[in-house]
């Protein structure tokens, strides 16, 4: 199959709208990641989604809508607060779970009896989601467990000729996937943390809690008990104040003759030769839209990623961590 990169225009989201409508696959940018969309009420179509990504399939789908949609046509039972939330922070980077009408098709919620929704603010989203004009299921547009993507290019590299289009939006200026909050309860539960912080959402709602999945429980959101966000090539994390210990693993892999790379915060850069810096950046904005991105760069230069946490860690640097983490962890590690 011949993969097409299209800038977003009457004619890229014309020949979008067709695949969509016949079933099929196209990628498209949001603030956060790439999304690999389709039509969320057709069973075939949302399969196809699973398979060309290769993801566990129960590990379910968040709906995408424009901005207009009636979300009464998908879900129900808004809870005082969650209408809230949503008042303050939609369009944009939060993905509220509700109690699904069951107006989806099942396998994108992996038969649960909820419903993930999102309503993206990128302009070339909500213009991708307006002309099609109907829920759109969408995972990040990545092979599963590879890092996602935060530019065309990206999308281009892991799913070359297994999907006909690839709206281009430019590089994603939030660049960590959308909060996901659970919004079924009485008060918000964020099941992934993201550029919207719980912080925030209590600062509307009033409480907000962080799940954290307890032993013998069944994982609240599936996706988080996987491996996610890894570069290709070998990671090794270390703590905010194990700075001196970092330095000494680069110049040790450095000495062995392995290409290495320190992938940092501005803050302490200097503990690594400049030109083997990725730099995250020094805000928390920052360090958000550079991480996938900078470890993309990474696993293509570099045989070792030295990793250092930054020293915040809540806030939107939940997120942050979280990501980096997941990136850096073991094989076979399920956290
Ligand atoms: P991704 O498509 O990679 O951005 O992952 C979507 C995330 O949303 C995963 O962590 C899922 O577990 C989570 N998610 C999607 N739908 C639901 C749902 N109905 N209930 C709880 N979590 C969900
Ligand atoms: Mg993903």
């Amino acid at each position: 199959m011949n993969t097409q990169v299209c800038a977003i225009d009457e004619k890229s989201l014309r020949r979008a709208k067709e695949i969509i409508v016949s079933g099929g696959v196209v990628a498209f940018p949001t603030e956060t990641v790439y999304g690999l969309g389709a039509d969320a009420r057709s069973d075939e179509a949302v399969a196809s989604v699973y398979a060309i990504k290769g993801r566990p399939s129960d590990n379910p789908l968040i709906v995408h809508v424009h901005r207009e949609f009636d979300l009464d046509r998908l879900v129900y039972d808004e809870a005082p607060y969650a209408a809230k939330l949503r008042r303050a922070f939609l369009p944009g980077p939060l993905t509220l779970v509700y109690r699904s009408r069951g107006n989806v098709c099942l396998r994108v919620s992996c038969g649960l009896d909820t419903l993930a929704v999102r309503v993206p603010s990128h302009e070339g989203a909500q213009r991708f989601l307006r002309a099609v004009d109907m829920p759109i299921a969408a995972p990040s547009a990545n092979i599963s467990k590879h890092i996602s993507p935060v530019s065309a290019q990206h999308v281009y590299e892991d799913l070359r000729g297994k999907i006909p289009l690839i709206l281009d939006g430019g590089r994603c200026s939030g660049g960590i996937e959308s909060t996901v909050c659970d919004v079924t309860g009485e008060y918000p539960v964020v099941l992934r943390t993201g550029l919207v912080s719980a912080e925030m959402i209590a600062a509307v709602a009033g409480r907000c809690e962080i799940y954290t999945p307890k032993g013998g429980e069944q994982v609240r959101s599936p996706g988080m008990k996987y491996k996610h966000y890894a570069p290709r090539c070998k990671t090794k994390l270390f703590a905010a104040d194990k700075l001196a210990e970092a330095s000494a693993a680069f110049s040790e892999l450095h000495a062995a003759g392995k290409r290495v790379y320190a992938l940092c915060e501005d803050e302490v850069r200097g503990a690594f030769p400049a030109r083997y810096v990725l730099d995250l950046g020094g805000s928390e904005r920052e360090m958000a839209a550079n991480l996938y991105e900078l470890l993309h760069e990474g696993e293509k230069a570099a045989d070792v990623i030295i990793a250092v946490k930054p020293r915040k860690e809540d806030g939107i640097m939940a997120g942050v961590i979280n990501r980096l983490t997941k990136a850096c962890a073991e094989e076979g590690d399920e956290t």
